[in-house]
Formats: structure tokens, sequence, C-alpha cells
């Protein structure tokens, strides 16, 4: 089984690990890099992504995770999460000083805008089909909530908010407002999964990602590997 690591800095990092223990994966706090340095993956919660840039830093973790994320490791960002793993960032559009504050991790392909959906709707919730993931829509909560403005040819887009006129266009049609990517072993939402009780399914595709990566696969015979 792997072992998750959730970035501790700030932002919802106790709802990501409730969310893992419901699911019985083994799931640790990340605030050193010694820390960094002993898990299978890492999940950046939502929160601030101006905030968390200051704290990486001031942890002495901006390159440690950098680097972990250029040597693959499994990563999933929420919300302030995705901003953080963009390859670059826009600010929102009333106020665009090109993502000021932020300092991308560049772990996905994608430009992505910070609070995008604008003052009048800062928050909303919509039931998304999502590629990868069986049964009901996903009931997705965004809060301040970016857009991937572009993405490059190896990201996937997962799921798409629908414009007024295509309710019924399907992830990846490019009729829509992308709100989830994965790129590898890089996945990222728009919204909060980690705040819908009940629902746990896009954490355990973040484990599948583990998994599939191989991420982990060796921790029970040698758990005192070198990294
Ligand atoms: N607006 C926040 C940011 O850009 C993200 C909000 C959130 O994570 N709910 O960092």
């Amino acid at each position: 089984q792997p072992v998750v690591g959730v970035l501790a800095l700030q932002g919802d990092v106790a709802e990501h690990l409730e969310a893992f223990e419901r699911i019985g994966v083994s799931a640790l706090p990340v605030r050193r890099p010694e820390e960094l340095a002993a898990v299978d993956g890492l999940v950046l919660p939502g929160g601030e992504s101006t905030t968390m840039t200051r704290l990486l830093e001031n942890f002495e973790l901006f390159e440690p995770l950098r680097q972990r994320l250029r040597d693959g490791m499994p990563a999933y960002g929420s919300c302030a999460g995705m901003v953080l793993l963009a390859g670059s960032v826009l600010d929102d559009r009333s106020d665009d000083r090109g993502g000021a504050g932020v300092r991308p991790l560049g772990a996905l392909d994608v430009v992505v805008r910070r609070n995008a959906f604008g003052r009048q709707v800062d928050s909303f919730e919509a039931d998304l089909e999502f590629a990868g993931i069986e049964g009901e829509p996903l009931h997705a909560v965004f809060i301040r909530s970016p857009v991937v403005e572009k993405a490059g040819s190896g990201v996937a887009v997962l799921a798409e908010v629908p414009e007024r006129s295509s309710q019924d266009s399907a992830p990846g049609s490019g009729t829509g407002t992308i709100v989830a990517v994965r790129q590898g072993p890089v996945l990222a939402t728009a919204f909060h999964p980690e705040l819908v009780d009940g629902d746990d399914r896009v954490h355990r595709l973040f484990v599948r990602v583990i998994h599939e990566s191989g991420a982990g696969e060796t921790r029970d015979t040698t758990p005192a590997r070198a990294e």
C-alpha cells in the first residue's frame, strides 16, 4: 500500500487526511523535506495559492517538491493545489497581473487562471461527468476556483463545466470550461472533493494513479530504500 502525503502548510489538510482514512489508505501531513521524501504521492490541498507559495519557500520545501515532481512523484492538487501545480498562472479577469504572488511548480502543462469564475459566482456547486469515475455524476464544490485556460497536448481533460448552451457536452469535447485534468501521474481538480462527505471517488482515483505509476510498490520489501 502506498503512503500518501498531504501538504500541510495551509488549507483544508484535515479533510484530505480524513478522506484517505475513510478509504483505508495511510496518509500523513507533510511540512518538512524529510516528510516529503518519505511519501509515495502528495496532495496539494485547497486554500490560498499565494500563501502556500510563501510557506513552501519559508519551509524550504519548494525546491525539494519541484525536484520530486520532476522525478515523477504522483501528485493531486485541488483548487489552490491545481494553481500550484500549473505551468503558468494568470490572475482573475478584472486584475490580470500574471498571477502575481504565485510561483507555480510546473508539474502540469497547463495555463491556469485563478479566481476565474469571477465575483458574481464566487462559489457554486455542480454535478459533473468525470472521465475515469464510474457511476453517478460527481458533486463538485467550487470556491473562488481556478480554471484551466489552456492545456498542452499531453494533458487529458477529465471534467468540464458545460457552457449554458451545451449542457450535454462530453468531457474533452472542448465546449466547456476545463475543471479537471491529468498528465501522467499528476491529477488536478478546480473543485474540492475533500469537502463532499460520503464520496471519495477522486481520492480513490488518485490512489489508482499512484499504483499505476509504480510508486510505493516496493515499500513492504525495502522499507529503507534510498530516495
Ligand atoms: N482562490 C484561491 C487561490 O487562487 C483558491 C481557492 C481555493 O482553494 N478554494 O489560491
